[in-house]
């Protein structure tokens, strides 16, 4: 390669900020600017439904990179500075005040922007979502003692918030359609678990669906009816927490293949040769869904640096997040819908344990509650593909470090 002299990155996220430290890693030493519509440094976003929500972490807690390391890699951070079209064609951006920016290499970071209620009155505003550093702390704000709060969607993010909320003192309601959310992903044995705890915590749960908001008047916060005869919920606050639309604007505008996100192939190249998309704005034409989790965002944003640079692409690896809620941390690689059996090892009643999902008599799936080590070894056994024993698996026993020893 390379005639590549000046890259810029279009939001500053994880995953931008990781295209840029493994630019540097593999000696790009040209232009690199990151255009960040949100103010200040780069945060982790993580935190914001944990310890952010707790009020146990600052924001100085959360960077994804300290002030130097800016100055250090010589990453020009524009924060405070929308993008508003890429022009593959003519080489470069346009940023909102109208300034022409030059660049041989685009990469679209731009994340996805939680979606709204899509019900009448869903749009109140009692009714959070959690993104940004801003909708934590403004949320973190209302979670006082006492305060009805009603939850909707029981997924990561709507069950993390579910628990601060609760470990707060608030009086939870936790709405969801679905029985067990997530079991598609970690199986039922480990989503029921989970999903049970927050009964356990005093969060009332609510299989069902939500048809209307209703704004009280006088502050008295909205009344939440759901669906056909399910009956209806008061609250003083509502999180919705029902996943996130990928902000693939820029992209669609440009012209560039947009599926349920920007459409990406080999070292998260586009449809058009000189942009690039990571994170969770895009999702691999070889995938069905896109991976919204920190490490798949880190990842892409190397495999996009390699690509970029027209280096050898790193393994990609099998899929893995962590969730933590009601003080238990839920780790899981792959996903156990590709599985057509399932072993458990640990004893469910004790609330740590571990399930695996074989495929062929090869692992394919792990999710755990409070047993990172299992995960980890797991995540081994499937990335080398290594055939195993679902009797071995199960037996305590067995050091699963041992399995990778073929
Ligand atoms: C509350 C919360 C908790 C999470 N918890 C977990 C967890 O426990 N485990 C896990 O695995 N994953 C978790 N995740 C997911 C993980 O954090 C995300 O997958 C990851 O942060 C995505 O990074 P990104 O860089 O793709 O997008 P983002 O972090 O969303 O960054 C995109 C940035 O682009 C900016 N932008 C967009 N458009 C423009 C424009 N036109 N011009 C300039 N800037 C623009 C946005 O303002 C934003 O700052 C969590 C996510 C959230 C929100």
């Amino acid at each position: 390669m390379n005639s590549c002299r000046r890259i810029a990155v279009v939001g500053a996220g994880l995953a931008a900020v990781s295209v840029c430290d493994a630019l540097r890693a593999l000696g790009y030493d040209g232009e690199l600017a990151l255009y960040s519509a949100e103010p200040g440094l780069p945060y982790d976003r993580p935190p914001l439904s944990k310890d952010v929500l707790l009020g146990r972490a600052r924001r100085e807690d959360v960077l994804l990179r300290p002030e130097h390391w800016y100055t250090e890699q010589r990453v020009a951070l524009r924060e405070r500075t929308v993008v508003r079209a890429v022009r593959p064609h003519e080489g470069g951006l346009e940023l909102a005040d109208g300034t022409a920016v030059d660049a041989d290499r685009v990469v679209l970071a731009t994340g996805g922007t939680p979606r709204a209620l899509p019900v009448p009155g869903g749009d109140d505003p009692a009714v959070h979502v959690l993104r940004t550093w801003e909708d934590s702390v403004r949320l973190r704000e209302r979670l006082l003692p006492g305060t009805r709060v009603a939850v909707v969607g029981a997924g990561l993010i709507g069950a993390e918030t579910a628990a601060v909320a609760v470990a707060r003192g608030c009086r939870v309601t936790l709405v969801d359609p679905v029985a067990i959310p997530l079991a598609g992903v970690v199986g039922d044995a480990v989503a029921g678990a989970l999903h049970g705890r927050h009964t356990a915590e005093g969060i009332d749960v609510i299989t069902g669906g939500v048809s209307r908001l209703e704004h009280r008047p006088g502050g008295s916060g909205v009344v939440l009816r759901l669906a056909g005869p399910g009956g209806s919920v008061s609250a003083d606050l509502v999180v919705a927490g029902i996943g996130v639309r990928p902000a693939t604007g820029l992209a669609e505008a440009a012209g560039l293949h947009v599926d349920d996100g920007v459409v990406v192939g080999t070292g998260q190249r586009t449809s058009h040769p000189n942009v690039f998309a990571v994170g969770d704005v895009a999702r691999h034409n070889g995938h069905r869904v896109r991976h919204e989790h920190w490490e798949a965002a880190q990842r892409s944003g190397e495999a996009a640096a390699h690509g970029i640079l027209g280096r050898p692409l790193p393994e990609p690896g099998v899929s893995w997040f962590w969730s933590d809620r009601h003080g238990c941390r839920l780790e899981a690689v792959g996903t156990m819908a590709d599985a057509e059996r399932t072993v458990v090892r640990g004893k469910p009643d004790s609330g740590a344990f571990t399930v695996f999902g074989l495929r062929d008599g090869r692992l394919v799936a792990a999710a755990a509650i409070d047993r990172g080590r299992d995960i980890k070894s797991a995540r081994r056994i499937v990335d080398r593909g290594i055939p195993v024993d679902a009797a071995r698996l199960a037996d305590e026993s067995t050091d699963l470090r041992a399995l990778l020893k073929r």
